[in-house]
């Protein structure tokens, strides 16, 4: 449905952003990096649930070197976040990271820069430039006055810069800021700057409810314009819930088919069945399922047939009792206090026989 815009591909260890891929999930582990049983539990929990790059805080040497321990029980690709150390950067490729996200104007000396990209080009690793709205130059801040969408680019384009110039074009941008018109704006004019996969996101989005609207609307946007390569839900939260969240972005905008797509409506004065507490029941019931399924639950005639029609598995209430559709047949009609059971036993047989069993 969006076109999306080709990039360079960025390969980061097995998985690749940009070129003509899908659009990768990634999150960060909130455990302290140098505490690996915890850290690696983690990772363990987000590719559980859909994670398929994980950033690392690495605050210090302890942290880089834990890289190598973690690497080796990790079942994803690991992005060392390093701020200012070259150092740090250094040992994190020694310990066989994946990706480092460190901004090359905030290194230093022109040698130290080419320390690290010598170190990355050796091993075919990518640097991520990040940029941040709330970390923008002290000279850019001073000719935009505050932070803007161009000063953000213009941030990002003079740490690419200094990469290009060293030959090294291995790049990923993200532009993020709290501000969603802000970010959105950022990524638009990017995107048309350079060819890099953008990683995008909301920067300090917030706890689970006000964070996944802020990120659905601008990850959202971002990818409705048919750029962004890589999303980064930041919630508040377990980072599982950051996993939960860009998933449903995805499937929203029809770039991922993966899991259950559950369409209710909201009920309303005519609805003769409990169709909330229905719904309720079914998104719960489904929530794990790997496969894709579409399911309808649908409070009454008005538009119920119709989304449950069009839905793989679907329910649309009558008075004390609703009809049960299935690839767009009515299969049968049951009273109200069974259609949880006969709806899941749909769901149930239908995955069955699609997977041979
Ligand atoms: Fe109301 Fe029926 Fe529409 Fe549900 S399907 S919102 S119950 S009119």
């Amino acid at each position: 449905m969006y076109r999306r815009e080709e990039t360079k591909p960025v390969r980061v260890g097995g998985v690749q952003i940009g070129g003509s891929g899908e659009v990768v999930i990634q999150s960060m582990t909130t455990t302290d990096t140098r505490d690996v049983e915890a850290t690696v539990q983690q990772i363990w929990d987000l590719a559980g649930a859909g994670c398929q790059i994980v950033r690392l805080a690495v605050p210090d040497e302890e942290a880089a070197r834990a890289i190598r321990a973690i690497k080796e029980r990790s079942p994803i690709p690991i992005v060392a976040d390093i701020h200012f150390d070259y150092k740090l950067a250094l040992l994190a490729l020694e310990s066989g990271v994946d990706k480092i996200r460190i901004n090359p104007g905030n290194i230093g000396s022109k040698e130290k820069v080419k320390a690290v990209v010598e170190a990355c080009k050796a091993r075919g690793v990518p640097i991520r430039i990040g940029v941040n709205a709330g970390s923008i130059e002290k000279p850019l801040l001073e000719k935009y006055g505050h932070p803007t969408p161009e000063a953000m680019v213009e941030s990002a384009l003079k740490h690419v810069e200094i990469l290009e110039d060293l030959d090294f074009t291995d790049i990923v941008i993200s532009l993020k800021a709290s501000n969603v018109p802000m970010m959105i704006e950022a990524y638009r004019r990017m995107a048309e700057m350079r060819p890099y996969p953008l990683h995008v996101g909301v920067t300090e989005a917030g706890p689970v409810f006000s964070g996944s609207i802020k990120s659905a609307v601008g990850i959202g946007t971002v990818l409705a314009l048919g750029i962004g390569n890589t999303i980064r839900v930041s919630l508040t939260a377990d980072p599982v819930e950051e996993i939960k969240v860009a998933k449903e972005i995805l499937k929203a905008l029809g770039l991922r088919q993966e899991g259950p797509e559950i369409v209710a409506c909201p009920s309303c004065g005519r609805a003769q069945i409990d169709q909330i507490a229905l719904a309720t029941k079914v998104e719960q019931a489904i929530a794990t399922l790997k496969r894709p399924i579409k399911v309808a639950v649908m409070g009454c005639a008005v538009n119920g047939p119709g989304e449950a029609r069009e839905a793989d598995v679907g329910v649309a209430g009558g008075r004390g009792e609703g009809l049960i559709f299935r690839k767009g047949k009515i299969v049968r009609k049951v009273k109200e206090d069974e259609l949880f059971e006969e709806l899941m036993k749909e769901i149930d047989a239908l995955i069955r026989e699609e997977s041979g069993e």
